[in-house]
């Protein structure tokens, strides 16, 4: 098979005892390589614990995730690490950069972090920023770019590890709809040309044509919503 994410009866508890709340109920989902899939539903529903979970970031309390025919469930917190560095791209709402670094080196800090800093690392990060449209910011800070280059930092960022999963949450949330069509464009490009498996949560019905596939989530359950309904 050429899934290469795989969610496997996933529940999530938070807290325990009397207080404790199921946020995620038995949530199954495959990921092909190649495919685009969108998450929507309500706020609260559980789309960003979805997301963390997917990514190593979250441990679920039961169920399986596998990524590229691997089960990542029970691994150390230092092998999830490198798991999520050398394997997932990470997109959030807010873009989270550092304020402190210029526009190339939030790239740079990537390939740092993931111990294989070297000229080719610095000539892929150059390629992004132009991909992106962003190499006349390379040495900007990200106070002085706007929303939606502040998003597209992001993505290139994301890009660095040139990763296998995708993971995208609300990435168009502080963008206007022309800006926003972009960013998303870039990442189902992203997902087609080299064949990455990637999950997107969106609130913004008008990027849904771009996506594969759509799967809502509601009360902590996941169901596939028919393309074109
Ligand atoms: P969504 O992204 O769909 O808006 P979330 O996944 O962020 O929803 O949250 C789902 C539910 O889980 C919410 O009720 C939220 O309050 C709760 N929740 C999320 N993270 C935690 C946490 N770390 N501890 C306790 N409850 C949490
Ligand atoms: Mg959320």
């Amino acid at each position: 098979m050429n899934n290469k994410l795989i969610l496997d009866k996933i529940d999530k508890v938070f807290g325990d005892g009397d207080s404790s709340v199921k946020v995620l109920d038995k949530v199954s989902l495959q990921v092909k390589a190649g495919e685009f899939v969108a998450v929507v539903g309500p706020s609260g529903s559980g789309k960003s614990t979805l997301l963390s979970i997917a990514g190593a970031l979250l441990s679920p309390t039961n169920g399986r995730i596998i990524i590229d025919d691997k089960d990542i469930s029970k691994l150390p917190e230092k092998k999830m690490n490198r798991i999520r560095l050398e394997k997932i791209g990470f997109v959030f709402q807010s873009s989270n950069l550092i304020p402190y670094l210029t526009v190339r080196d939030q790239l740079l800090l990537i390939s740092k972090l993931a111990g294989n800093h070297n000229k080719e690392a610095e000539k892929r990060a150059d390629g992004l920023l132009q991909r992106l449209d962003l190499e006349h910011h390379s040495d900007s800070y990200p106070q002085s770019l706007s929303g939606g280059e502040r998003q597209r930092v992001a993505i290139a960022r994301a890009w660095m590890n040139d990763p296998e999963i995708i993971l995208a949450d609300e990435p168009t949330a502080s963008l206007d709809s022309e800006r926003g069509r972009t960013v998303v464009k870039m990442l189902a490009d992203e997902v087609r040309l080299n064949e990455k498996a990637a999950l997107m949560v969106t609130h913004d019905k008008r990027m849904l044509d771009l996506c594969d596939r759509v799967v809502y989530i509601e009360d902590g359950k996941l169901s596939e919503i028919p393309k074109g309904s």
